[in-house]
């Protein structure tokens, strides 16, 4: 996401509190003093040819830094949440009448306000106290485990110029129009800083187990194992296939399976990403991904 406005033209390094401010702008025109411990390829000779001039190129090679040294410790996901990606449920969902009945009120309330679902849920137990309908809190937790919609919220700039991730995690201010990324300090004792914005990430891999939680989504997502052991057997016996039908035909894929690189559990997905300008006469661009899930049989995909 990235948004420049007239006057500013992105090449300024005036942060007053980012973690370059010993390096005011403009930045130094023989790229002397940047860590190019990680530039490998065409960076690396971008950067020995003196190429490497325009800050935001010093910045994307930052970004390619904190990628290549990314950790779910440091994906501003919660320990408990680690813990639930990297020790999935291995059984079926069970959900009791009462969690039922919590789940269908909160979901009947999505767009109300919070007040209404402790509202309706105290007047469900003053007529049923037997009914243990769950806290708003509980059923948050519920609704996020059986569906695989866990939330992380990223601060993002009041103007949509950034996120507050990789080079700019630390920054206090925007990089591109200054804007402050906290609310002004409303009480002398107050500790915890409060973003003016966020945004919402939902990763792909609790989504990949709620899926798995329930029969019917686990035997879709046994489709590739079956079309592959399909596949192999037919190219075994005849040679070639009849039909080149889907991915699972390719001979990328079919040797990444032979090699074990890709092994019977494993889930396969296709990152697919592109650019858009929002709008024509605004200097405005954003870029929109999507995840497909290649084990799913194609029309569930
Ligand atoms: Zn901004």
């Amino acid at each position: 996401m990235d948004e420049l406005e007239d006057g500013n033209d992105g090449h300024g390094y005036g942060r007053p509190n980012g973690p370059d401010d010993d390096d005011d702008d403009p930045a130094p025109p023989d790229g002397q003093g940047l860590d190019i411990g990680h530039l490998d390829g065409n960076l690396r000779e971008l950067h020995d040819a003196g190429g490497i001039v325009i800050s935001e190129l010093r910045i994307a090679q930052k970004f390619i830094a904190h990628l290549q040294g990314a950790t779910l410790e440091n994906s501003g996901l919660d320990e408990e949440s680690i813990y639930a990606l990297r020790h999935p449920s291995t059984g079926p969902l069970h959900v009791d009448a009462d969690t039922l009945l919590s789940l269908k009120l909160y979901l009947a309330t999505s767009t109300a306000s919070e007040e209404t679902y402790k509202s309706s849920r105290t007047a469900i137990m003053d007529r049923h106290p037997e009914d243990a309908v769950l806290t708003y809190e509980m059923v948050k937790k519920v609704c996020s485990a059986s569906s695989g919609i866990t939330p992380l919220r990223t601060d993002m700039c009041v103007n949509t110029c950034l996120a507050y991730t990789g080079p700019f995690s630390e920054d206090e201010t925007c990089h591109y129009c200054a804007e402050p990324r906290y609310e002004p300090i409303a009480q002398p004792r107050q500790k915890k800083k409060i973003a003016r914005q966020q945004f919402y990430t939902f990763p792909v891999g609790y989504q990949l187990q709620g899926q798995c939680r329930t029969v019917i989504g686990s035997q879709n997502l046994e489709h590739r194992q079956r079309e592959t052991t399909r596949i192999q057997a037919e190219i075994q016996e005849n040679g070639r296939l009849a039909n080149y039908n889907d991915f699972y035909c390719g001979k990328d894929y079919l040797d990444a399976v032979g090699a074990g690189n890709i092994k019977d559990r494993d889930i396969c997905l296709m990152f697919s990403i592109d650019g858009a300008q929002l709008y024509q006469h605004k200097k405005s661009d954003c870029w929109i991904y999507i995840w497909v899930n290649l084990n799913l049989p194609p029309e569930l995909r």
